[in-house]
């Protein structure tokens, strides 16, 4: 109070003749004025701004015993920390909460994203589609990006590629949509290309791998690491490769668990559109073990076995063509493996036509047995069939 006051006095005798001393003792007193008007300009809303610049020295302080400044000035503390940590991070505020309005495209994910041109405005479908282009870019272009921001409506992603560089990307939900717009992107990198890319993991490298391993069920982990080197340039750890490995072999052992368990459907269908077919598939018990007894979960459910199937238009046919029928076996290179069991006759343009064919666990004469006893009920029984000439492997005919 005594300083204001005496300052106050200098300021209205000797505004001319001692202008040093005005600044000597404006320094003492305005530090918490220009500095508390300066940072509302910043970030204090208007109406707050106007209640500090307009109260005078005199009321500040007096306000501060009586503890209402002190509300305000937290409030608009809370607005300094919010603004701020928001200016760091995410530029400017209104390119955040606005869609960009126009016409732009919606995100197609493009088999290579080397060099890929992000386009400022693509819509994304959903939040997971733009996090997989993203992960996808990041590991084919080789460069180490990092989400800085995640949650339900906005995404930050960052460069931390050596050289500092300024990349930057920012994506948001569109209100009330489930689509993501990309509001904000670096158009270049000032980085080079790391041979240690982070968002490569092994649940994305699994879902890259199931191809491989729905073909070759016997993948092995050096192949797998020699290729991710090839075709990212990117240098996988053996855990990884195992992970990724596991994970791949997990996906196609359910969806091809998933498949045998639609057996029934499948040949019910089979017999609602092919009318006087025949379809015959069999099943073995599972065998239990004491631990599966003891588990509640367990799928104790019967394996499939066999399936026989011959159409009714195929068999119909064969009944009008050359009395020879033609027998042979092949491995099935699946996941579960098995034969396939064929049976086929000539038609009069000498092409095959087939007869029967069937799935079994392997080749053997048990399910030979099988099979021709199915094939000789379909085409007439075995007075019928004495009458045919049975080739075996036909192939080496
Ligand atoms: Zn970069």
């Amino acid at each position: 109070m005594m300083l204001i006051h005496y300052a106050g006095n200098v300021d209205a005798e000797e505004h001319v003749t001692e202008p040093p001393r005005n600044k000597r003792g404006r320094p003492r007193k305005q530090p918490v004025d220009p500095n508390a008007n300066n940072g509302a300009e910043n970030f204090v809303p208007e109406d707050n701004q106007n209640e500090s610049s307009s109260a005078t020295d005199d009321e500040l302080i007096i306000e501060d015993g009586s503890g209402q400044a002190n509300q305000v000035e937290d409030k608009g503390l809370e607005d300094v920390e919010e603004y701020n940590s928001d200016e760091l991070v995410s530029g400017s505020d209104s390119d955040e909460d606005d869609p960009i309005q126009g016409k732009f495209p919606t995100f197609k994910q493009p088999r290579k994203m080397l060099d890929y041109k992000w386009e400022v405005g693509t819509y994304f479908g959903t939040k997971l589609q733009f996090q997989h282009a993203m992960r996808t870019y990041a590991i084919h272009s080789g460069r180490e990006i990092k989400f800085v921001k995640n949650d339900k409506l906005r995404m930050r992603l960052e460069c931390r590629g050596r050289g500092s560089c300024e990349w930057k990307a920012y994506c948001a939900k569109i209100r009330n949509e489930a689509t993501w717009q990309l509001r904000q992107v670096s158009p270049y990198h000032t980085c080079s290309r790391s041979n240690k890319v982070k968002f490569l993991n092994s649940k994305w490298l699994g879902t890259k791998l199931e191809p491989n391993v729905r073909e070759n069920p016997t993948l092995k982990i050096q192949d797998i690491i020699n290729k991710s080197n090839e075709k990212w340039n990117i240098k996988l750890t053996k855990t990884k490769a195992i992970r990724a490995r596991s994970l791949a072999f997990d996906a196609v052992d359910g969806s091809f668990r998933e498949q045998y368990t639609r057996m029934h459907d499948y040949c019910h269908e089979l017999l609602r559109s092919n009318p006087h077919s025949t379809v015959k598939i069999t099943s073995t018990p599972y065998l239990a073990s004491e631990d599966d007894l003891q588990d509640p979960t367990a799928n104790l459910n019967p394996h499939f076995q066999r399936v026989y199937i011959c159409f009714k238009a195929c068999k119909d046919s064969f009944l009008k063509c050359r009395p020879i029928i033609g027998l042979d076996g092949c491995f099935l290179k699946g996941y579960y493996g098995g034969q396939l069991l064929t049976v086929i006759g000539t038609d009069p343009n000498d092409q095959i036509l087939p007869i029967a064919y069937a799935v079994v666990e392997g080749e053997t004469k048990e399910t030979w047995a099988w099979f021709l006893d199915l094939l000789v009920n379909d085409l007439g029984g075995v007075a019928k069939c004495v009458e045919y000439t049975f080739i075996s492997d036909q192939q080496k005919v």
